[in-house]
């Protein structure tokens, strides 16, 4: 086992770093302020290749899994509402890339992002008014009419709602079905019966547009369903005779991959203002003497730095082992998410109450980290689920484990056990 960065990995850190210092950071407090969408920033990082299907490729490309971590981590450090901006079209992309035929991977995930010069963005609406953590309830509808579908309902809280080129949205086909009569269709931009409704005014993230996704008798062709007619009434028969399809376990690991990007995003919020105030505190004095002297702001910094460190282990494991296919069985994924989001809306105040009284003016950036920090225990999945995947996960884990351990213990004996037996006897004692 090797923890060291590659010298690629390295590189790529700094480039991804010198992003988010040169061309983010400047512009940072003005879109912050006048939440604005941070178009000059999306088209400097397609030029960086930081943006786009380019960038896709070479996160692909890694076998170790990391460039998109530290690429998430670097941009969510030079302002998290901007790396929003700038990443949140991978949710529809992704949207398409697990549901899509071949064909409308490849006609519709470059509608996410544009080609060449030209941007383009994607939105991914799940979440409504009552279903957000319990998606088995959503209310919108898909009603197919000839050969249109015909979409009613409202999207809520939708990252580029309203701005994006196309929207995946997601509705029920079969109500009585709950999660399991539902479909995702694509919807591009221009759709009659498709607009934006209130685009929300929030405590942080503000570059980022966030906004309601209206569906008013909205029509679109039958092939704009993901995954196409055949594969939709197969997935409806087997839900009607109570057959299993596995799709919920598929879809948790699915999650389970994507997961350490949203952890990475709050990584790189909690390391700007650790970094931020080591070089506040290095300046500053009080009557006990220099700040960064004092054993009691030690005390803090050093848990600052080492939950970090915690944090960003568990996002690196779990981008690991999400690109080499090991199974998450334990919920690695959620944990890092859980535990970045967690850390990094403790870590944020932690520092505020080092640097005191300046720390709560918007002079002061830690103020913006701390508005920041707070989406990352709501959003793709809140802190809470998190907690019941995890618990899940393990609970299933654990019993799994236990059952392996009985049957060797049930061998005849002379049969082979060898160092099988001794190994699951160590990790149930683990537990
Ligand atoms: C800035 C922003 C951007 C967003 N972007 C998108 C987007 O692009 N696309 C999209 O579809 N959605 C998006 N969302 C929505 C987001 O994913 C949901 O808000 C989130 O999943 C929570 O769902 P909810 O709002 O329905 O809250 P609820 O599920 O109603 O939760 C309310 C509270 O109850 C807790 N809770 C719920 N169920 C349980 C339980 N079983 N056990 C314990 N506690 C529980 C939750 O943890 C939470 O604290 C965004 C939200 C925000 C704020």
């Amino acid at each position: 086992m090797d923890f060291r960065l590659s010298d690629e990995h390295v590189e790529y850190q700094r480039y991804c770093r010198a992003f988010a210092a040169d061309v983010m950071r400047p512009v940072a407090a003005r879109h912050d302020r006048e939440q604005s969408v941070p178009w000059e920033c999306i088209r400097a990082a397609r030029q960086w290749n930081l943006n786009g299907l380019e960038f896709i490729q070479k996160m692909g490309s890694d076998p170790d899994g990391l460039l998109g971590v530290i690429a998430i981590e670097e941009l969510h450090w030079g302002c998290a509402g901007i790396a929003l901006a700038v990443s949140a079209s991978s949710l529809a992309a992704a949207g398409i890339a697990s549901s899509g035929t071949p064909e409308q991977i490849g006609r519709w995930v470059p509608e996410c992002y544009g080609e060449g010069d030209e941007i383009k963005l994607g939105a991914y609406a799940v979440t409504e008014a009552g279903a957000g953590s319990d998606v088995k309830s959503l209310r919108t509808t898909a009603r197919l009419d000839g050969e249109e579908w015909v979409l009613n309902g409202t999207k809520v809280f939708i990252s580029n709602g309203g701005i994006a080129d196309v929207t995946v949205v997601v509705a029920t086909v079969d109500p009585e079905l709950g999660h399991r009569g539902q479909a995702s269709f694509v919807l591009p931009k221009g759709t009659p019966g498709f607009s934006q409704g209130k685009k929300e005014d929030k405590l942080g993230i503000r570059a980022s547009q966030t906004a309601e996704v209206v569906l008013d008798d909205c029509r679109v062709p039958v092939d704009f369903l993901l995954g196409g007619m055949d594969k939709l009434n197969r997935k409806l028969e087997r839900a009607r005779a109570g057959e299993s399809t596995g799709r919920a376990s598929g879809a948790l690991a699915t999650f389970e991959i994507t997961r350490p990007l949203v952890g990475a995003s709050a990584l790189g919020i909690a390391q700007a203002a650790y970094e931020w105030t080591l070089a506040y505190l290095e300046t500053e004095s009080d009557e006990g003497g220099p700040l960064l002297e004092q054993q009691r702001v030690q005390q803090v910094l050093a848990d600052v730095a080492t939950e970090i460190e915690g944090a960003r282990l568990l996002v690196w494991r779990a981008a690991w082992m999400g690109r080499n296919g090991v199974p998450m069985t334990g919920g690695q994924g959620s944990m890092s998410k859980l535990k970045a989001g967690d850390v990094a809306m403790w870590a944020v105040p932690a520092l505020m109450d080092l640097v005191g009284p300046y720390a709560q003016t918007t002079e002061c950036p830690l103020e913006k980290w701390f508005r920041d920090a707070k989406i990352y225990q709501i959003f793709e999945g809140t802190a809470q689920i998190q907690r019941l995947v995890v618990s899940r996960m393990q609970r299933q884990e654990y019993t799994e484990r236990l059952k392996e351990a009985a049957q060797v213990l049930e061998q005849p004996p002379g049969a082979p056990t060898g160092d099988v037996l001794g190994e699951d006897a160590l990790a149930v004692s683990t537990y």
